[in-house]
């Protein structure tokens, strides 16, 4: 089946999209590849291919330093990138924009600088029972060392979060929130402007994990009025290495720095140091800069693309792959919010999650298996030992769903 796919004024075919994808196009285990593990990293197109090889042949040089021609232009590509990304998120300034290594040292840093200086013993914080382990872990540690207490999100059966239950832990000693915008695991994309705006009432800051949500769904930080936000390059058809944080410049201001050296400094003398304006105050030593210049062409892609369209698609192939998964008998779909990304969570009945992906792997079907980096998520909200998770990207197509679901049908005649 051609779906072509038509918004506004951008159109794509998804076969001829697929040759910008060189990697898609081997055999594993003597079969054609099919990929379906973008929520773990989506694969690259040639244009950021290409940029990084590009960055490196003609103008790598280290940043912000030298007055020499090449330390300008690779300054000039690495500013040009952060532009972009204060565009593809609508952030108001682009020294709102920092660049890390990707969410979770995105977590990482709010945590142990906003965290450290801001929370004290008996505060409480809000996260959700279905974050990745990235935007729990970090909270938990802060937590515990400050003597303040971690507090969890309800989630329905559907893998909902319970909106009422969430209003009412809202109160004065709640001082930092930090909530998934789309999970990983089960795929929901929770109402997290509703949540940023309660917690606003209560003049609690927001911080959004985006790192599902990236190349999926527009963000836009100013609509959602959130106070921080996180996502990677890996997961938004750039390289890995790269991501970034948003914060509210009136947040950046007061945040102590997470890293010291190089970049983020103004001014030395023996004794003291005095720290560089935003954003270099938060980007200490030789930056990523081809991560970032090449982060700027994945940026580009999906704007060539449309996240419209590449939304639309995804969500085609997410109605087309439930509907399919469903004939299987024994079939069991974790998450079913109303509101969902392409990603499908699933156990059959009986077979454990490592058999179904091995099996697959065999015929060239990539998924993951296990706990996707939320385990108590799996283990304690929906006690399972695990589950087999399948996801989407935009090169994806009805005739892969079709040869997983093949592959299902071969999983259960062999172990059931
Ligand atoms: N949050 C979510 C929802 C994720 O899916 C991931 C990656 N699987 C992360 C955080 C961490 O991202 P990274 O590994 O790129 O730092």
């Amino acid at each position: 089946m051609n779906i072509d796919i038509v918004n506004e004024n951008i159109s794509f075919d998804v076969y001829k999209l697929r040759k910008e994808f060189p990697l898609l196009d081997q055999q594993i285990n003597g079969c054609p590849l099919v990929y379906f593990d973008n929520a773990a990293t989506n694969q690259k197109p040639l244009s950021v291919i290409n940029s990084i090889r590009e960055y490196y042949e003609t103008i790598n040089s280290n940043v912000h330093r030298g007055i020499h021609t090449l330390s300008e232009r690779a300054t000039e590509a690495y500013e040009n990138s952060r532009e972009k990304v204060r565009e593809f998120i609508s952030a108001s300034g682009s020294n709102e924009i920092i660049f890390v290594r990707g969410t979770t040292e995105a977590v990482n840093l709010a945590a142990s600088t906003y965290g450290m200086q801001f929370i004290n013993e008996g505060d409480e914080i809000i996260v959700s029972a279905m974050e990745h382990h990235s935007n729990l872990v970090p909270w938990q540690n802060l937590t515990s060392r400050k003597k303040a207490l971690l507090k969890f999100i309800p989630i329905t059966d559907n893998g909902e979060l319970v909106m009422d239950e969430f209003k009412s832990m809202l109160n004065e000693k709640v001082k930092f929130i930090s909530v998934v915008y789309v999970s990983n695991t089960l795929g929901t994309i929770n109402p997290v402007k509703e949540i940023i705006s309660a917690a606003h009432s209560y003049n609690i800051p927001v911080f959004i994990d985006a790192a599902q949500a990236s190349p999926h769904i527009k963000i836009d930080v100013k609509e959602l009025d959130c106070d921080f936000l996180a996502f990677s390059g890996h997961k938004t058809y750039g390289p890995t290495g790269i991501g970034i944080l948003y914060a509210k410049e009136k947040y950046l201001d007061l945040m102590p720095p997470y890293q010291f050296g190089g970049e983020m400094i103004k001014n030395v003398s023996y004794e003291h140091t005095e720290y560089n304006n935003l954003p270099f105050k938060f980007e200490a030593g030789t930056p990523n800069i081809s991560g970032a210049v090449s982060l700027a062409s994945a940026i580009d892609f999906i704007n060539e693309k449309g996240l419209l369209n590449i939304a639309r698609h995804e969500s085609d192939l997410l109605k087309y792959a439930e509907n399919r998964m469903n004939e299987i008998e024994g079939m069991n779909i974790i998450g079913n919010a109303k509101n969902k990304t392409g990603v499908i969570s699933f156990i059959i009945n009986g077979i454990h999650p490592y058999d179904t992906g091995s099996i697959l792997d065999n015929l060239g079907i990539a998924v993951r298996t296990g706990f996707h980096c939320t385990q108590p998520l799996i283990e304690q909200r929906y006690n399972l030992p695990g589950t087999v998770r399948i996801s989407f990207a935009v090169y994806n197509t009805v005739e892969e769903i079709d040869r997983f679901i093949d592959g299902l049908h071969k999983v259960k005649k062999m172990l059931s």
